[in-house]
């Protein structure tokens, strides 16, 4: 099972990530220099935040930003051994 890469903050509000759903889409430099277009799984503080953000028919809620969401580089442990759902790609 490849590594899932997660936001380490709330999508839409910066607060510390409890949850995850959906996905953000994120440039990846690749080895020769092209970006790859990678899926990020969406982390939120609260369902309420989840709730409130609308995501296209894909489950996209956007651009990723490594400055302001954060990165946890493999969130399987997380997902993993709590109630989370898992995530929907
Ligand atoms: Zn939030």
């Amino acid at each position: 099972m490849p590594k899932i890469f997660a936001t380490q903050y709330c999508v839409k509000c910066g607060k510390s990530a409890t949850t995850f759903g959906g996905h953000v889409i994120g440039c990846e430099r690749m080895a020769l220099g092209n970006l790859m277009r990678t899926k990020v799984l969406a982390g939120w503080c609260s369902e309420d935040c989840h709730n409130s953000a609308h995501s296209n028919s894909d489950g996209c809620y956007g651009e990723y930003n490594s400055e302001t969401m954060g990165l946890i580089s493999d969130v399987r442990p997380l997902l993993f051994g709590n109630t989370t759902k898992p995530p929907k790609f």
